[in-house]
């Protein structure tokens, strides 16, 4: 604590991101990234932009790579905003869309856990929804009078998803707050609601390219809105900083979107990874948790969370731990290649036999 820090640098709770260990080499499954390389493309694309124009500060609006995700998702280039990450699209939402002395903003109980970092940094109130046992949130919660409605879908740190219907459902009878629906996830199983776009003004569907585009080192997240939503984030951005993305950001972002076959290759080998590694979890007596994500939420009546977190850390093998009520006797662990998982639960199996 400084005396020369503000009140609100006192006050504030910082997120803290999974740990990006130097000391030894593990095998990481703490912090949802994709095992496998980035589009050869994309690769290609970033060495092309890396010279003499990187003394040029790049275009402030990324017209180009605006127009590349527009057409992937059959919108136009102003349903479309490119920043530095998905938390980055996320922080400027608060400012440009919720009040701090409105109603409360909508978020689940068990959920991202930027979001409340978020919301105390720039005062926004909020409420949190209930989630059962399971994770299931409960969706009454979002028919209340509120300033904003957040959901990441699919969840996390859950995995679980919610189905189109019920997205559009929230989105319709809210029309008077933005919903920013959180698809960091949504390619590895979930139902995106990025076709809603056209028929409701009050929704903004926040993507990455950090999960199922293996770019998380590269920061690139963009917002799929109406106009006037995306308007609004712009006007935040251009309050903070013209620049947030890249030159070369913008170049391989632009070329990974375009190599679809090698996206949906790598993603249709995490989902069955993902099913394979579930199955045998449940064989071996854990609690899996559905998931539609590239990362599996599981827990085991004879081995507590913290101390199976623990041992593995202890065998090389990181997943990510929360020290939080109702999930503190889970583990996240993100989907690895075939080989990085049945390490894992080689390990697991050991330690399980070791601890009965
Ligand atoms: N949303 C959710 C639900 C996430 O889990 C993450 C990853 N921590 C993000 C957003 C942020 O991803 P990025 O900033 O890398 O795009």
């Amino acid at each position: 604590m400084s005396r020369y820090w503000s009140r609100i640098v006192k006050k504030i709770k910082p997120y803290v991101p999974g740990e990006q260990p130097k000391d030894q080499k593990y095998i990481k499954l703490n912090t949802n990234e994709n095992p496998y390389p980035p589009s050869a493309r994309a690769l290609e694309a970033i060495k092309n932009a890396t010279g003499d124009t990187l003394r040029l500060y790049p275009d402030p609006a990324g017209d180009e790579l605006r127009e590349t995700i527009a057409g992937r998702f059959q919108l136009k280039k102003e349903n479309v905003f490119i920043g530095n990450g998905s938390d980055e699209l996320l922080a400027f939402s608060f400012p440009a869309f919720f009040e701090p002395a409105g109603l409360p903003v909508l978020f689940a109980e068990i959920t991202y856990s930027f979001y409340p970092v978020y919301a105390d940094f720039f005062g926004i109130p909020y409420r949190l929804i209930p989630v059962d046992e399971e994770f299931n949130i409960s969706i009454d919660g979002y028919f209340q009078k509120n300033g904003g409605i957040i959901i990441a879908n699919p969840n996390a740190p859950s995995g679980r998803g919610l189905p189109l219907a019920t997205i559009e459902n929230i989105v319709q009878q809210n029309k008077d707050s933005v919903v920013l629906l959180d698809e960091a996830y949504v390619d590895f199983g979930g139902q995106s609601a990025v076709r809603l776009i056209d028929r409701f003004a009050n929704l903004l569907v926040i993507r990455t390219l950090s999960k199922s585009y293996s770019l998380a080192g590269l920061r690139l997240g963009f917002a799929l809105g109406s106009a006037e939503l995306i308007e609004g984030i712009t006007r935040v951005k251009d309050s903070i900083n013209s620049y947030t993305v890249d030159r070369l950001a913008q170049a391989g972002a632009r070329e990974a979107i375009k190599d679809e076959a090698y996206f949906q290759e790598t993603v249709s080998r995490i989902i069955k990874t993902r099913e394979r590694i579930a199955a045998q979890l449940i064989k071996m007596g854990f609690h899996v948790i559905p998931s539609q994500a590239n990362f599996i939420f599981i827990s085991h009546s004879q081995c507590q969370g913290r101390v199976l977190f623990q041992k593995l850390r202890e065998k090389g093998i990181l997943v990510r731990y929360f020290d939080k009520p109702k999930i503190d006797n889970y583990l996240r662990v993100t989907i690895g290649t075939d080989e990085e998982m049945d390490s894992f639960l080689g390990e697991a199996e050991r330690i399980l036999a070791s601890n009965l």
